[in-house]
């Protein structure tokens, strides 16, 4: 069976793929000639997975999944959320995306946060969505060299090291998308 994973992300899609059973052949985005920027206008987490989900699913006919994720920070009632990759401006820096999340935290000791990411399957005219949270902590400073991000500022829970310093075999076992992506893995396998 051919499945579209609507991302052009070569690390998630190799990873996936990886993870996958034999019988599936993964696509993306580009294998299928679609060169285009799908729409990411909703204003929710769900609803941008589903829409980049059905972009494919209704222009290209393929069965297909797709990915969102976000930052939401308790003090900041969910924020960035849903604007993470664009918090601080539409250059998508990541470093001024944590400069900008650490002055609005700084001097609030609530540091409550959390990561989410869902994931809409659209397989055989049906629509199934996976969701993968992990609860955590905002630091005050950035740490760690590894992952992408807000990996730098972001502490897991039951960790003391943030995600920035973890392995990524470390960070895939306790992740949002780890999660989300092992609930969509054992739906596949099913
Ligand atoms: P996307 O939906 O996977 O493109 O993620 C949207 C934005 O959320 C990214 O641009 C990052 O700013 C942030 N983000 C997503 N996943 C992670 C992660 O695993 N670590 C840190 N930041 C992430």
């Amino acid at each position: 069976m051919k499945l579209v994973f609507a991302s052009n992300n070569k690390n998630k899609i190799l990873e996936i793929r990886h993870q996958l059973p034999p019988k599936i052949e993964l696509l993306s985005l580009e294998d299928i000639g679609c060169y285009e920027d799908i729409p990411e206008t909703a204003d929710t987490i769900e609803g941008n997975a589903i829409l980049k989900a059905n972009y494919v699913a209704e222009k290209y006919g393929y069965n297909c999944f797709a990915d969102d994720t976000g930052l939401e920070v308790d003090a900041l009632n969910g924020a960035p959320g849903v604007y993470s990759a664009r918090y601080a401006g539409e250059q998508k820096s990541a470093e001024d995306n944590m400069a900008k999340l650490l002055q609005e935290l700084e001097g609030n000791s609530n540091r409550q946060a959390n990561f989410k990411t869902v994931i809409a399957l659209n397989l055989d005219g049906k629509q199934l969505l996976f969701t993968g949270i992990v609860e955590g902590s905002i630091t005050t400073e950035c740490h760690g060299t590894g992952g992408f991000g807000y990996d730098p500022i972001f502490i897991p829970v039951g960790e003391s090291r943030t995600f920035a310093q973890l392995s990524l075999d470390e960070k895939a076992l306790i992740s949002h998308r780890g999660r989300a992506v092992a609930q969509l893995i054992a739906f596949l396998k099913s």
